[in-house]
Parts: C-alpha cells; structure tokens; sequence
C-alpha cells in the first residue's frame, strides 16, 4: 500500500477505480473492506528521516495511506493529500505554494471562506492577489506581476453556477510558468478531469460530493509528487490533519461517488428543465441548460453538468421563503453534495456576510434559492417542486 497513484496498475475506468484503487493488496486479515486503524502512533521500525515516522498529524496511518493512493487514482495525479476540510486543503495550499512578497490572480467570485482567505488573510502574510474574471481571458496580463507565482479558479461558480474558460486558464498559466489550482468540489472527477486537462493541483473540499453523506468534514489535494510533498510538509506543521475514522468515512464514500455523481447529473437536469418552464420561477441557473450563458463550454469540457442549481422565485423573498417552507423532500441547510436534497437561500446563509449592494453587484438576488440535488427519485423532487411552486403562484 502506497500514497501515490501506482502506474503499474491497468488503467481501470473511474467506477472500478472508485471501488478498488488504494485499498490494501494483499487485505489485512483478510478484510475486505479497509479496517479502522485508530491509532496515534506506531511502533518506530528504524526510520531514519521525520518524515517516515508514523504519526497521525504526519498523514501517513494505513488509513490515509489508502485514501491518498484511492484519491490520487480517482483523479489520475501522481499523489494525494487529505486535509481535516476542504478550507484546510485550500489554505494549506496557498500557504505551501505562496510565501512573503509572491502574488495570486485568483477568479472572482469564489467561495465565500476562499475568497475572504485569499482577499484579507493572505494579506497578512505579505502574500498580494488580484482578482480575475473568467470569462474575459483578453484582461488577464494586465493583472500579471513579476511575482505571479498561480492562478486559483474553481470548476464552477457558487451559487450562480457560472463556468470560467478553464481551458484559457490552463493555457495563461503554462505560458506565464504560473502554478494553476482548481478547485473542482461542484464538478467532482466524475464530470470534469482537472489533471488530465492540464491543470497542477486539484482541491476539492471532500465534505461535499467526495464523501456524499453530509456526515464529516474533509479535504483533498491532487497532483504531481513534488508539489503533493509540498503541501504534505506545510499541512504537517499546520495540523489540519484528518482522523483516521474519517478517513474510513470518505474512503467508504468514495466507492460509491460514481453512481451518485451520475445520478444527482440527471436529477439535477431533470429538476431544472421543470424548473425553467415554471411561471413562477424567473430564470434558472444550471450549465446543463441551452440557455446557459456557458453551456457550449460546459457541454465541451464536462461530462455531466452536476447536482446545482440556483433560480429565482417570482414574488421575491416571501415567494422563496413560502416554497421553502412548503417543499417536503429537500432539507433547507447549507453545504451541498450529499445524498439528500438541501436548499438555501444564499442571501441568508452562504452570502449572509456579503453587504446587500454587493450582492446586487454579484447578481445575486434575495429571492434567490440554491439547491443541491440529491439521489432521490426524479420524478418525486419534480413533484415536489410543482406542489411547492404552485402554492405560492
Ligand atoms: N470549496 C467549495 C466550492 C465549497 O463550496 C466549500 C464549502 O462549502 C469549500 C470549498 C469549503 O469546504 P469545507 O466546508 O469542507 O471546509
């Protein structure tokens, strides 16, 4: 068992490797599902380097080494890392990449603790950063500085699902020798292939689709060994270290992410095809819909447009506030990427904290209602939908 992608292995197609990469070979006391190893420490055999002793905060108990080798296939990258939540994983990141005096370009409407931690936090540490738009790959020199170091972008965007040139991104990075992270926590590797299109780092806060389960707090980053190790070495001292019990969690999670992604694709698509058609909903913001402003996009880059969506209520926040109350299936709770159905009202929950003008700025509306689709049947979150909606027109 290694923390790194074995290449030796054949190349297996996603579901297979959701289900078997990284676990144990031979199994340990013939277990076939990955045993908890809740342990702190480990009895020291001889290691001669810090970094071989085996202790819980270093990342390396059997359960993460399982996790990273099952990660690091999953979105074909030579390593993995895991984090205690994806702001962990974020953080860590740009504290390992970034030091006193570097620059970031990072996108423009990011999630919410990203996008304070790059705008205020980074700051303190000496570390500047401009923010970009994705769509307009024509204004992104003027942004550059001698001490550009990478550029962070995310698959797609929180909560009006808005899908930046990602393949601009990749192409701006490599000719100006910037470092590209993406965080790909909407999209998961079952619909957008960060590595394999060119990206360096890929994050995903495993809290959401990765473990599917609304039931722990985790975090991941894959790519090359090198800059794996980096990350490895800031996350060490830092500490965001993941238990192994949820290690186990995620690591069960994960087997099954496959199935899910492609199930919360085609509810998500359904619900949003109902959705546009609704009088009572004003406008739909789904990648997987013609009407997508970067539907063509999506369409070339993804395969499967994913469990978000966002629309606007007509009738404003009452409206949106009366379906919320009057929907059944879907939880009304933040986060997103589980099994079951939530939705949110950005403005008081994940945007509660961006002034109201801004919000405005950003396009969000108050009335405007987020949700993420879960595995329920199809047909019963449409109907839903339909009683909810008809309630309130
Ligand atoms: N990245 C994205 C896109 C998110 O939506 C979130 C949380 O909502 C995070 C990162 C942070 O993840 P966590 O809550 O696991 O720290």
């Amino acid at each position: 068992m290694s923390d790194t992608n074995d290449h030796s292995e054949p190349a297996r197609r996603l579901a297979t490797r959701a289900v078997h990469a990284g676990e144990p070979e031979p199994r340990i006391e013939g277990a076939v599902s990955m045993p908890i190893f809740q342990s702190a420490t480990f009895e020291t055999a001889g290691e001669k380097s810090y970094d071989a002793v085996r202790y819980v905060r270093l990342n390396n108990t059997p359960n993460h080494q399982a996790l990273h080798a099952k990660l690091a296939s999953l979105e074909g990258g030579e390593a993995a890392v895991v984090a205690s939540s994806g702001m962990a994983a974020i953080t860590t990141t740009l504290l390992a990449l970034l030091s006193r005096g570097d620059h970031l370009l990072a996108l423009e409407g990011l999630y919410g603790g990203t996008h304070t931690f790059v705008t205020r936090d980074l700051a303190e540490f000496g570390i500047g950063h401009d923010l970009m738009d994705g769509n307009r790959p024509e204004t992104w020199s003027a942004l550059l500085e001698p001490s550009t170091r990478a550029i962070y972008v995310e698959t797609i965007t929180n909560p009006l699902m808005q899908v930046p040139d990602l393949e601009q991104v990749v192409r701006f990075a490599r000719t100006h020798g910037l470092v590209s992270i993406i965080d790909s926590t909407f999209a998961t590797p079952v619909n957008y292939r960060p590595l394999e299109s060119g990206f360096d780092l890929v994050l995903h806060s495993g809290t959401k689709y990765l473990n599917g389960h609304s039931d722990l707090a985790a975090g991941a980053v894959v790519g090359p060994r090198e800059l794996v190790r980096r990350v490895t070495h800031r996350l060490n001292h830092l500490g965001g270290v993941l238990d192994p019990h949820a290690c186990f969690l995620l690591h069960r999670g994960i087997k099954t992410l496959v199935l899910r992604v492609r199930q919360q694709n085609e509810n998500a698509l359904a619900l949003a095809r109902f959705l546009a058609e609704s009088p009572a909903v004003e406008g739909v913001n789904y990648p997987g819909l013609e009407t997508h402003p970067q539907h063509g996009r999506a369409r070339k880059m993804f395969s499967g447009f994913g469990g978000m969506l966002s629309f606007d209520v007509r009738g404003g926040v009452e409206a949106a506030d009366s379906l919320l109350n009057r929907l059944r299936i879907p939880r009304s709770a933040p986060s997103l990427g589980g099994v079951e159905t939530l939705i949110t009202r950005p403005a008081t929950t994940s945007h509660a904290g961006v002034p109201p003008e801004e919000r405005v700025r950003m396009g969000i509306s108050d009335s405007l209602v987020r949700v993420s689709v879960g595995i329920e049947a199809p047909g019963d979150l449409v109907e839903d939908f339909e009683q909810g909606l008809e309630g309130i027109s």
